[in-house]
């Protein structure tokens, strides 16, 4: 029978999961209740039937788990809203460690919990015992209880989401197929279906693996593939404590939960396996794959040497079926940056169920009010780049994004499958210098250098991994010397026309309306005063500019800078990256090597600091920026695509006289984070205002014309002091042994936490374990309130003395620079 769907809807639903249902509930919460969600089949009948339902809390960052948290406390309040039961169970979870390594990571995991006001415990053997006594404690080195952790049914709990979301208003029609998403002038505008059209405000793609297609029709890039997800399930056990907890063994790949009576068995294996390459089938629903024993098999012998019972127990179902993956292992939230107005939420990576509540919570408001609600950079759209969409690497990627659920969270980390995807025009010749490289966003970075015998691949530590020798000899060279490094990844764009001075100088908080040849440090804020991005500018002349940012921004960035253009200004943006490499030269040597090898005056008063200038090197016309981030003297040499192996070789050969050594990603960090040079996406973010972050030397408060976020930074600067402030910290122990911090550590103030790390490193020319942070106290953070504590920071549940000042603990005057 033909339905009668409606014209019109503020927002269109695309997809009948626990994510779209969880997204119209939370729009009726908000008040849009005109929302209509279309389901091809019949609600869940995609991946969320065959969630196992387990529900963590604890996420990668503070954010995250207070959206995990968020979705715990929606679905215990679930059943009693909607009359709809949920299967809701709070016992609690165990993570097993079967090695001192794991236990270190659970341990620094606990810390975190603890710091995000999650209730957890680090426990015993004996302790795991007591919780669990049929597991087998063979091997167990220890692990960590989360009481409120828990369990749900994924059908019954998107059967609430849907019945909340109908009466707050919300209309849900199944068996409707969205045959096309319609877009007007780059925006959508509504959707077309067998039964009709309807025309929208809005419209979100939530529609599981189903994603990739729907947004390649209209040209939005959503970078997912499908695997096959395994569990089984036993026959019942009367053994089996219906108040067990879920436990995890992520050595073992494994995952139990208790199900009436049944144990269930998942498994996050390290080679997963692909599925559906060639495009989901359109008819799908509530399929099963074949089961795959021989895949299978490692890990049920694992599980029947943890809980014997299962020996002879039996197995009731083998359960095989397939979720989507990301390339990054992170799900995509937000609006499309190709089509405004079309939203994202998909891609959740086996986490979809736990995710949903937050998810929807997010995206609901992001809808409303046109940007998210905190900072969710990690699984902003945005962060994608076009090639990651294409099948082969997607494919190839996701069969090792499904197991780093359980796989070693190592610090530095790198990706196994899918490398060598964009390397820099002098790739090849940093790797014949020992170049062992690290991979963001597909491209191939040198990371360090192998020297003195050390092997040139990476051994993974929570402490000094092999590495460590070799970036303190390139610290040391950068220090005393110079060294080169391979920043060819750094994104940039050619921003020109009549009215490119006037659409920047909006975008951008500092004054970039200057001489021409001047290089401006700014960041981009939003309407909140929140930090969007953080770059550099470069007037090249009247009406040309130069943006470069890093390479994980590329296209949020431009999608920024597009999206604050008005359609009738005469400026246009143009990605250059790939088209123009950079090399950057630093170091007290680095002066002198490039004038003897340029012929260029580079004087403190001919080449002023922040400045650019165009030089010859070789038969090469290049252009050279005085700037550093790794807070010595230098320049970067932005190079045209065609010369820079070229250059790049009359630099090796003139530098050999001035000890220029190769340095890598590793060492730009580590010196980066002694000057405290920020970087977004871990120090400063959409939810940190420049005042907070320590950057209101790049406000310029009295220029010309007004820019996005100025008054809500004048609303906050009118308190002298701000509430919160990034610091830099030091661990007293700067002995061989000291501990390093990575990121979301407690920082304790007499005793009590306030704030957390947001990223560490050792800092070779210092010597000492650093870390930035965000601290807290109402009063505002001054000085003397930092000099009057004693400060600590816990690292895997354990309290180290610490320094906390305001300046950078190397050059803070910026005299070497200079
Ligand atoms: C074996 C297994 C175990 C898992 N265990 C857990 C767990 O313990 N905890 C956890 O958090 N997560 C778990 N997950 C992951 C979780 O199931 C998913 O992340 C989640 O269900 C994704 O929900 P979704 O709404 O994004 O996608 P889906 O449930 O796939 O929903 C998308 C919907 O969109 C519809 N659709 C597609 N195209 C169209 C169109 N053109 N028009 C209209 N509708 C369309 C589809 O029919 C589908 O119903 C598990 C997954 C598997 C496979």
């Amino acid at each position: 029978m033909p339905k009668s769907l409606p014209n019109r809807a503020d927002v269109v639903i695309i997809g009948g999961g626990i994510v779209g249902a969880s997204i119209a509930y939370h729009l009726g919460k908000i008040g849009i209740t005109n929302t209509v969600l279309l389901e091809r089949k019949q609600l869940t009948s995609g991946t969320t039937w065959h969630a196992a339902g387990l529900v963590g809390q604890l996420r990668a960052s503070r954010n995250l788990t207070e959206l995990a948290k968020y979705t715990t406390g929606l679905f215990e309040g679930l059943e009693k809203e909607t009359g709809q039961a949920t299967g809701f169970k709070q016992n609690g979870s165990i993570s097993i460690a079967l090695t001192e390594s794991r236990m270190e990571e659970l341990k620094r995991g606990a810390s975190m919990a603890k710091n995000f006001g999650l209730a957890v415990d680090v426990i015993s053997t004996g302790e795991i015992k007591e919780r669990v006594p049929h597991y087998n404690m063979d091997g167990v080195v220890g692990g960590v209880f989360l009481p409120k952790d828990g369990q749900v049914n994924p059908i019954d709990v998107t059967q609430a989401l849907a019945a909340g979301a109908r009466s707050l208003g919300a209309r849900i029609f199944e068996n409707t197929k969205v045959t096309r998403i319609i877009v007007e002038k780059g925006a959508a505008v509504g959707v077309e279906t067998a039964d009709g059209t309807i025309m929208s405000d809005k419209v979100v793609i939530a529609a599981g693996m189903w994603s990739r297609e729907l947004g390649r029709s209209i040209g939005v890039n959503i970078p997912l593939h499908a695997c096959e997800h395994f569990y089984i399930v036993s026959e019942p056990m009367a053994e089996l404590p219906r108040n067990m907890p879920v436990v995890r063994v992520p050595d073992e790949c494994t995952y139990y939960k208790e199900d009436a009576g049944k144990l269930m068995v998942g498994a996050f294996e390290p080679k997963a396996k692909p599925w559906g390459g060639g495009g989901v089938d359109e008819e799908h629903a509530f399929v099963t794959l074949p089961e795959d024993m021989d895949h299978f098999e490692p890990i049920l012998a694992n599980a029947i040497n943890r809980v014997p019972l299962l020996e002879t127990a039996g197995i009731q179902l083998f359960f095989n079926g397939p979720e989507s993956f990301t390339p990054d292992n992170r799900y995509y939230l937000g609006e499309a940056p190709e089509v405004k107005n079309c939203y994202v939420a998909t891609g959740f990576n086996s986490i979809g169920i736990q995710s949903s509540g937050g998810a929807g919570l997010v995206l609901a408001s992001w809808i409303k009010n046109g940007h998210p609600p905190m900072d969710v950079n990690a699984m902003d759209i945005r962060r994608i780049h076009p090639f990651q969409s294409v099948r082969e690497y997607a494919r190839d990627r996701v069969s090792e994004t499904l197991g780093l659920l359980y796989a070693m969270h190592w610090p530095y980390r790198q990706a196994e499958t899918a490398r060598g995807v964009r390397r820099s025009a002098i790739y090849q010749a940093t790797k014949d210098l020992g170049a062992v490289f690290g991979e963001v966003n597909g491209w191939e970075r040198p990371n360090w250098y192998a020297r003195d015998g050390v092997k040139p691949e990476y051994d993974y530590d929570y402490g000094r991994q092999n590495w460590f020798a070799c970036a303190d000899f390139e610290a040391k060279q950068l220090m005393n010397n110079c060294a080169f490094f391979d920043q060819s990844s750094f994104a940039k764009y050619a921003v020109e026309g009549r009215d490119a001075c006037e659409v920047l100088n909006r975008i951008s908080a500092n004054n970039i309306d200057v001489e021409p040849g001047r290089m401006v440090y700014t960041q981009w804020l939003n309407e909140r005063g929140g930090i969007e991005a953080d770059l550099t500018v470069t007037r090249l002349a009247e009406d040309k500019f130069m943006v470069v940012t890093g390479a994980v921004p590329q296209t949020r960035d431009m999608a920024w800078l597009k999206r604050h253009t008005s359609g009738d200004a005469r400026c246009i943006a143009t990605d250059i990256t790939s088209g123009l490499p950079m090399i950057a030269v630093m170091g007290p040597k680095s002066r002198t090597l490039l004038q003897k090898l340029s012929g260029a005056d580079l004087s403190n008063a001919a080449f002023p600091f922040a400045t650019s200038q165009e030089i010859e090197i070789g038969y090469a016309r290049v252009r050279a920026g005085r700037i550093t981030y790794v807070g010595e003297l230098g320049w970067e040499l932005y190079i045209p695509a065609e010369f820079a192996a070229h250059v790049f070789e009359r630099l090796c050969a003139a530098g050999q006289e001035f000890g220029l050594t190769p340095a890598g990603m590793h060492t730009m960090n580590n010196c980066r984070m002694e000057k405290a040079y920020r970087h977004w996406g871990h120090d400063i973010s959409d939810e940190e205002t420049p005042l907070e972050a320590g950057l209101g030397f790049a406000v310029a408060w009295g220029k010309k014309g007004d820019f996005i976020g100025r008054e809500a930074l004048k609303q906050q600067r009118a308190r002298n002091t701000q509430p919160k402030r990034l610091v830099c910290l030091a661990l007293e122990n700067n002995s061989i042994n000291a501990p390093m911090i990575y990121h979301e550590e407690p920082i304790y103030r007499d005793g009590v936490i306030v704030g957390s790390t947001t990223s560490g490193a050792w800092g070779h020319r210092v010597n000492l374990s650093l870390g930035l942070g965000y601290v807290r106290t109402e009063a505002g953070v001054t000085k003397d309130w930092i000099e009057s504590g004693k400060w600590e920071v816990e690292l895997a549940w354990k309290r180290h003395a610490a320094k906390v000042q305001l300046q950078s603990f190397y050059d803070p005057k910026g005299e070497r620079i200079k």
